[in-house]
């Protein structure tokens, strides 16, 4: 049996090296072509001098380069550290010294951010170019160009190991909507288990050609997209990026795309899109979702326009894919579905941590064998994630129904303790939104003497409308919810402030109402 995903490629490439696998603008390549481009990136990377288990980033844009890269540093037994592609200075600072990175692969944009950074970044050796380097780098920073480096590795014989289950394979940086992202240590049998239970669970075979245009450093789109083609023998038509009219229009030509995955925002553009041009996609076999809530509603609304029940699923960063509707069953909307085969999910009391029954609302924890071996350097932060029967603690706050479907609430960090009730900030703010002048809502809890903490209100009103009496909103929760939960204080501001994945960052809101005294 095989070791890893890379194992598994390779012997795909190796029985049926002229099967299709993947196509980017004017480029496609087959399993033996990709493996040959691996095979040489990673005598690249060895004969330039990368150590076993020594962190390469990718900065970088979709690409079939991406994947040749992604596959190559762990053929050369190195570790990818995955890099959002919007993350600036502070961000890429962060990433980088944290997880020592000693290589950088990325294009002239990517390479132009990098080079101010230098003298913060002693390990960063050099960097592997997509494009020429439009700015100056500094001397101390070497270059060769990505195709430099597939040239040497081909004329190389460096000989390359398999990597073990036990090896680290990837650091992926979680998205930081709760605090400073950590790196979480996904090992390469995490990578592997978990790609086997998600094709199981989908029925994904080597005849599914998948459209995929979300983002590879991101684990939806490299570790359920790409990993998923791989482990099958399948093929994918990837994209630079998502773009509604471009992808709706090969949704309607292209007959041999069998599945579509995207966040809920790619699908009500989508909808958007079809609805004003006309444009109808063909029959796919699988449209999935996840990352965010997909909404009923959105659910409903697609159903009725591309005639499709979206598969929506929850994962995370820490453990790939955790919860699934079913493939053949009924898909539920508002909800994750069940764990995937092989994996366990269970809701317990956020205080006393004992097990719930179905409809009562906790902390979310998952166990198995895709579950990360541990944040990287933060032993704090290990420790406090998991509990002595191996459960790990995901952060998020749900509730299993009487069919044993999960139904995410919101995030464990933002339950607010009132007065020893608990209120969950998604359900007040949902009240709130439906306020006529409330266009965007955060709530949050502050610290309070009386009550230990306080439900505040952060209230962006509609453009072109002026702020509501803060009263009037306090009096429509009051009107909708039990007293306990409505909120204290309401405080009007002009945004939210959010991460690169659009995700609302209330640990900033918290500390900019705690240093204004409010
Ligand atoms: P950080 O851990 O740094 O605070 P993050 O949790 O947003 O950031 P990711 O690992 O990218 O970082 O995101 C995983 C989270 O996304 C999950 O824990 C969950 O809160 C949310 N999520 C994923 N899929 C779904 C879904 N289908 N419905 C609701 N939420 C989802
Ligand atoms: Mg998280």
């Amino acid at each position: 049996m095989s070791s890893s995903l890379l194992e598994v490629f390779l012997d795909h490439a190796h029985r049926a090296p002229g099967q299709p696998l993947l196509t980017f603008e004017r480029e496609s390549f087959t399993y033996g072509q990709l493996a040959t481009h691996v095979t040489a990136f990673a005598r690249g990377l060895k004969q330039r001098g990368l150590q076993p288990g020594e962190r390469v980033a990718l900065f970088l844009e979709n690409s079939a380069r991406f994947a040749i890269a992604y596959l190559g540093v762990q053929s050369a037994g190195g570790v990818v550290v995955l890099v959002n592609t919007a993350y600036r200075q502070v961000e890429l600072a962060h990433i980088l010294s944290d997880a020592e990175v000693c290589v950088c692969v990325t294009g002239a944009a990517g390479a132009a951010e990098l080079a101010p950074l230098r003298p913060q970044l002693p390990s960063l050796q050099w960097l592997v170019t997509v494009e020429p380097p439009t700015a100056a780098l500094p001397e101390s920073l070497a270059m060769v160009p990505f195709d430099t480096l597939l040239a040497e590795g081909t004329a190389s014989t460096a000989p390359l190991a398999l990597p073990r289950p036990e090896d680290l394979a990837v650091l992926g940086y979680t998205s930081g909507t709760t605090g400073r992202s950590k790196g979480a240590m996904l090992l390469h049998r995490n990578l592997l288990a978990n790609v086997r239970a998600v094709t199981e669970a989908w029925r994904w075979t080597q005849k599914d050609r998948l459209l995929l245009a979300l983002p590879l450093f991101h684990t939806h789109g490299l570790m359920v997209g790409l990993h998923g083609t791989l482990f099958t023998g399948a093929s994918v038509d990837l994209r630079r990026r998502f773009t509604a009219p471009e992808v709706l229009a090969t949704l309607r030509d292209d007959a041999s795309l069998t599945m579509f995955f995207g966040v809920p925002t790619m699908y009500s553009r989508l909808l958007e899109e079809a609805r004003a041009s006309r444009v109808k996609p063909r029959a796919l076999r699988l449209w999935v979702s996840g990352s965010a809530p997909l909404s009923p509603q959105l659910f409903t609304d697609i159903e009725a326009e591309l005639g499709a029940r979206i598969l929506e699923r929850y994962g995370m960063t820490e453990t790939i894919m955790n919860t699934t509707n079913p493939y053949d069953g009924e898909r539920r909307p508002g909800t994750v579905g069940v764990p995937y085969p092989g994996q366990e999910a269970r809701v317990v009391d956020v205080r006393s941590r004992q097990l719930l029954p179905a409809g009562e609302t906790g902390e979310i924890e998952v166990r198995g064998p895709h579950v990360f071996a541990g944040y990287w350097r933060r032993q704090d932060a290990t420790a406090e994630s998991f509990d002595a029967d191996g459960w790990f603690r995901t952060g998020d706050l749900g509730e299993f129904d009487a069919q044993g479907y999960l139904r995410i609430t919101g995030r464990a960090r933002e339950l607010i303790i009132s007065g020893g009730f608990n209120v969950y900030p998604r359900e007040v703010e949902e009240v709130l939104a439906m306020h006529p002048a409330v266009a965007e809502v955060a709530v949050l809890g502050l610290p309070d003497a009386d009550l230990g903490e306080q439900v505040v209100a952060v209230v962006v009103p509609h453009a072109g409308t002026s702020a509501p009496e803060p009263q009037a909103l306090v009096d429509w929760c009051k009107d909708r919810l039990a007293s306990f939960k409505k909120p204290r204080q309401v405080v009007f501001t002009d945004a939210l402030p959010r991460n690169a994945l659009g995700k609302v960052q209330k640990h900033l809101l918290r500390a900019s109402l705690s240093t204004a005294g409010t």
